[in-house]
């Protein structure tokens, strides 16, 4: 079963480069739309009795349960999103019973609690951004809406039972690693200790927000696209967003004609893909409800195009670089306006920034109440933005959907060891890791979403799945050495960097432009090899050679 749906995405790849490299611009979209449609036809009418295999877990659960004679470790994770969900569903699934997950909100879902914004959704398909452990029939468009996604975190938490392990309303405020223990210590003087400290705070949790003078005279709200209040109705409303990101696209399509205005600052154009947005039938969601094994076609489906297509475009493979510049192309020469259409081409290769996916910002874009704005910003004053050229931009909310601090990681957390080095200093020439899951000198550290993870337009669950499944392996081979600690070696560490950095030469991201995959040094801090490379690599899990297991120091 797995090998049909593989069969029907290398055939929708290769149709789909055929016909984006013919036929006319306007009808290249639709092209796509019906491609997509026609083959997901396929697979919903694959008949799950003719084929029916039961599909292999996609995610192999390659750790032991933990051994009923040994103590429990005290684990802590900090971070209730994504990352930290799974993290403690793998545990609990292996019979580790004394875990806290510490989350400054009050609610779970990380990123997705935080982002509220007009039009937040994910840009990768909903069918691939679950865990493969909990497929999700019910999803009602190929780009899940923010609140679903919330939703279905939190039916993971309940249903794994990962709901009562999350302390909210409980803010790490620094980490130190003293006497074979981790002491975690919160805002208003709480504090506990862990054996083992897992950080899933992800990259994208540190707001950046723009030094822009004047920004605090503004009269009206200025707030990060984090911090948007949901029950603000735009209508009448004079509405500024600054940045033009997959954040700033997703406010400016939803916003445009419901504000009275909205007026987009852009520095640099984006590469915009047309990927269509089909809303899910009701029909399509019952019959996926009934069929699980058609779920998991599905999965396996978008997870080959993500991470054959897409994730291997990154990283030199021009044919399909090929396929997302010419539609990012020819939805360019959708734009009716010349000088409108010049000011959104970019002057640097496609993918370089992370790619925006929308087939509606450009309509958007050419309606009657929005106005792009390429002067530079100059400063805030209490009416609004005054850019450049002097001209003021009467403005009655101000959006900064100016992105994160990406190169933050989990340095927030004040993570150090008694006598050694912080996480800070370890990191003040860049952030590393060994293998994206753990940091030499800190033992019992483990870090999911960390320097080197597979970010971009992948599935962030998918990554972190496999992050935890490689981290079981990490707790397994503790165990087993009856140490009190495991870290990288400092030498395997320098050399995973070395072979990072040697295939970043090979990557999109260093052809020319600036990016959040860069850090302040114009270093690039992702995994550089292919998404199939860091499923292998994850899967295989630790070399134990690499690591140092450490006796008690009681
Ligand atoms: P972003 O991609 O970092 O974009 C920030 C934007 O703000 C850029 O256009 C940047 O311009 C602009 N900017 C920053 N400082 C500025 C300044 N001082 N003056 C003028 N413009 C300024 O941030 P984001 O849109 O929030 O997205 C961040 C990441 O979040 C995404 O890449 C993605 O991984 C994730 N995200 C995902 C989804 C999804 O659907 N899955 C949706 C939203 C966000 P320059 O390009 O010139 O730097």
């Amino acid at each position: 079963m797995v090998a049909e749906a593989r069969r029907l995405a290398d055939l929708w790849i290769s149709t789909e480069m055929e016909r984006l490299r013919s036929g006319g611009p306007e009808e290249r979209a639709q092209e796509l739309a019906d491609l997509q449609a026609g083959i997901e036809r396929q697979l919903l009418e694959l008949p799950p009795e003719e084929t029916g295999d039961p599909l292999p877990p996609m995610i192999p659960a390659a750790f032991k349960a933990h051994d009923p004679r040994r103590k429990q470790p005290a684990i802590v994770i900090v971070g209730a999103g994504v990352g930290g969900i799974c993290m403690a569903v793998r545990l609990r699934q292996a019979g580790f019973t004394d875990i806290t997950i510490l989350e400054k909100a009050g609610e779970p879902g990380g990123t997705w609690h935080h982002n509220r914004y007009p039009g937040v959704a994910c840009d990768v398909s909903s069918y691939y951004y679950c865990f493969s452990f909990h497929l999700n029939p019910g999803w009602s468009q190929m780009f899940a809406p923010g609140d679903e996604i919330r939703a279905y975190l939190q039916g993971v938490a309940d249903t794994y039972g990962i709901t009562p392990l999350i302390r909210f309303d409980s803010e790490v405020t620094s980490c130190t690693y003293e006497q074979d223990h981790w002491h975690i210590r919160l805002t208003g003087g709480r504090a506990l200790d862990a054996d083992i400290l897992i950080s899933a705070v992800g990259f994208l949790h540190v707001p950046h927000r723009p030094d822009i003078p004047g920004l605090d005279t503004f009269h009206g709200q200025a707030v990060h696209s984090t911090q948007w209040d949901p029950s603000l109705d735009p209508k009448e409303l004079k509405i500024g967003v600054v940045g033009t990101g997959s954040s700033a696209v997703q406010i400016v399509s939803a916003l445009a004609g419901k504000a009275e205005s909205v007026s987009v600052f852009q520095r640099t154009p984006q590469w915009v893909f047309p990927y269509p947005n089909e809303h899910y039938s009701e029909r399509r969601k019952q019959v996926l409800s009934r069929y699980p094994e058609l779920m998991g076609r599905l999965f396996e489906f978008f997870a080959a195009w993500y991470n054959g297509e897409f994730g291997t475009a990154v990283v030199g493979n021009q044919d399909a670089q090929e396929v997302f510049r010419s539609a990012c192309v020819a939805n360019l020469e959708t734009i009716r306006d010349e000088e409108l259409r010049r000011k959104l081409t970019p002057d640097y290769p496609i993918m370089c920034k992370r790619l925006v996916f929308s087939s509606t910002y450009y309509r958007d874009l050419q309606d009657p109440s929005v106005h792009l704005v390429t002067e530079p910003v100059g400063k805030v004053v209490p009416e609004g933005i005054v850019t450049a050229d002097g001209a003021l931009h009467e403005l009655d909310v101000l959006v900064l959907a100016t992105g994160f601090k990406t190169h933050a990681f989990c340095r927030p957390l004040n993570i150090s060891v008694a006598g050694g080095p912080s996480l800070e200093e370890s990191w003040k020439d860049g952030a590393a890791s060994f293998e994206s899951v753990a940091v030499s000198g800190f033992p019992n550290l483990f870090v999911l979403g960390g320097p080197y993870s597979t970010v971009g337009n992948l599935s962030t669950m998918s990554c972190t799945e496999l992050q935890t499944a490689y981290i079981m392996r990490l707790i397994n081979a503790l165990e087993d050495s009856g140490a009190d600690a495991v870290v990288p070696r400092a030498e395997a560490q320098q050399r995973f960097v070395a072979e990072m950095q040697s295939h970043a030469r090979d990557t999109i991201w260093l052809s020319g432009c600036k990016s959040w995959y860069l850090d302040a040094n114009g270093t690039v801090t992702i995994w550089t090899r292919t998404p199939q490379e860091f499923r292998e690599r994850m899967l295989r899990g630790p070399d134990l050679a690499d690591f140092a297991f450490l006796p008690s120091c009681a």
